[in-house]
Formats: structure tokens, C-alpha cells, sequence
């Protein structure tokens, strides 16, 4: 799978993108990233990528133009899916977004900063908005590798234990159940018997029926929907 990510601060992404299970990945040739700096194809002498926007107010906007030549070389090289802009008013991210761009082969995250990117380019250049929450961020890096990193670990191969993702939080409509690990007490604190018990089955029904009670607490409209 490869994402190629516009973004005028591309140095926020090394660190999230260049570790842990997405380092391993792309180490592996399973998932390509590359991060494109807006301001190679700025404007000028001073590679001007944002401008103030009409009507007035406060802040830039991020102009048509670099981006969409941007966009445009992008296309010239592979064929996208889909071009994908990170943005506030977007479509919610969840775990079944990600299920859902996992199966796609070429992906373009768009990264916005100040007060975002001139409509047009929303409006002609991109097929999916998306949001990573009801907050706002000062740019569209930190949501881009949360998407990244959701969608890069469901592709096949990506986790040593394939069946991992599956137990995850929200993949079965639950919320995960409680983990522990040795020592079996800590602290006087014990890990729950029937963890230790060794009959499979059990430990299987008593993890559903924890599974169940924590998204009855925590997120009954999840149980709902
Ligand atoms: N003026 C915009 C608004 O009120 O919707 C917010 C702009 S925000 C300061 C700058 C950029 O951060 C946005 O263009 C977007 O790319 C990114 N961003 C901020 N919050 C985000 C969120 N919750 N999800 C995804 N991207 C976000």
C-alpha cells in the first residue's frame, strides 16, 4: 500500500511514521510512504504556498495553485484511489474507515494549516474528507499519520500476530478487554484466576463477557449501533 502526504511542515511526520509497527512495515516493502513538501512547489522566488484570504479576517489560506500542481505531479506518477484532505469538518474517522482504506492500494493525504486550503481544491481535487475528531489541530500532520497508523497495521502482514487486530478495540463492536501480564500478583494486586486457569475456552468467554461490560459502560452507543 502506498500514501504519499502533502504537508508544508513534512517534518512532523518523520518521527510517528519512522518507528515502531509502520517502521516495520515499510522496512518490509508492505507500505510506502512518502511525505511531499508543499513548498517545493510554492510560488516564487519565495515559494509562497499560503496567502490571506478573501473577504478578510484572520489567517492564510493554503493557495489552489501549489497544491494542485502538486496533486497534479503526484497523479502523473501512480493513480490514486482516492485523495483524502484532512480536515475538521470532515467524515468521522473510526475503525470502520480504516477496514475500509486498508483494502485501497494508493492513497493522497492532504494536510492543512492555518485556516486550511482554498475550497476549490476541496471542492474539484478531493473525493474524501476526513476527521480524526470534534477538536481542532494546527495542522493536518498529526491527523494524517493517525490515519496512517490505523490503516498501515491492518494490512496483511504488517502485525506479527495477524489475529491481533481482530481482538482490538471496536473491530467486533466492543471495546477490547482487560490485559494483564507476569507477575501473576503485583503489589498484592492478582491477576484474575481464570487468566491463569489455562482452559482456553473459559478464558475466551470470560474475555467477551469483559469485552461487553466495559463498551456497556463506556460506550453503550456503540452496543447500540
Ligand atoms: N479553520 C479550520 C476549521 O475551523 O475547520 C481549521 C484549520 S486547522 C487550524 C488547520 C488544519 O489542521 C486543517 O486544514 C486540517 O488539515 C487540520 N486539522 C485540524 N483539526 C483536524 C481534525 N480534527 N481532523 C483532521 N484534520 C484536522
Amino acid at each position: 500500500m502506498h500514501f504519499s502526504i502533502i504537508s508544508v511542515v513534512p517534518e512532523l511526520l518523520e518521527s510517528p511514521l519512522g518507528h515502531s509497527v509502520i517502521r516495520r512495515a515499510r522496512d518490509w516493502g508492505l507500505l510506502e510512504i512518502e511525505c511531499i513538501d508543499l513548498r517545493t512547489f510554492g510560488l516564487g522566488a519565495y515559494r509562497q504556498v499560503d496567502d490571506y484570504p478573501y473577504g478578510g479576517g484572520a489567517g492564510m489560506v493554503l493557495m489552489a495553485e501549489p497544491l494542485v500542481n502538486c496533486i497534479e505531479a503526484l497523479k502523473s506518477k501512480r493513480s490514486y484511489d482516492l485523495v483524502i484532505y484532512l480536515t475538521p469538518d470532515g467524515e468521522r474517522f473510526d475503525q470502520h474507515m480504516a477496514n475500509r482504506l486498508s483494502l485501497q492500494h494508493n492513497l493522497m493525504l492532504i494536510c492543512g494549516h492555518y485556516k486550511g486550503i482554498d475550497q476549490r481544491v476541496r471542492d474539484h481535487w478531493v473525493n474524501l474528507e476526513v476527521s480524526i475528531g470534534d477538536y481542532v489541530l494546527s495542522g493536518g500532520e498529526i491527523a494524517a499519520c493517525a490515519l496512517v497508523d490505523a490503516v498501515g497495521r491492518l494490512i496483511p502482514g504488517v502485525l506479527n500476530d495477524e489475529t491481533s487486530a481482530l481482538s482490538d478495540s471496536f473491530q467486533d463492536g466492543l471495546l477490547a478487554p482487560p490485559v494483564y501480564t507476569r507477575p501473576a500478583e503485583f503489589q498484592g494486586l492478582p491477576v484474575p484466576d481464570i487468566l491463569l486457569s489455562g482452559h482456553q475456552v473459559r478464558i475466551e468467554d470470560w474475555r467477551h463477557e469483559q469485552a461487553l461490560q466495559r463498551t456497556t459502560e463506556r460506550r453503550p452507543d456503540i452496543l447500540r449501533d
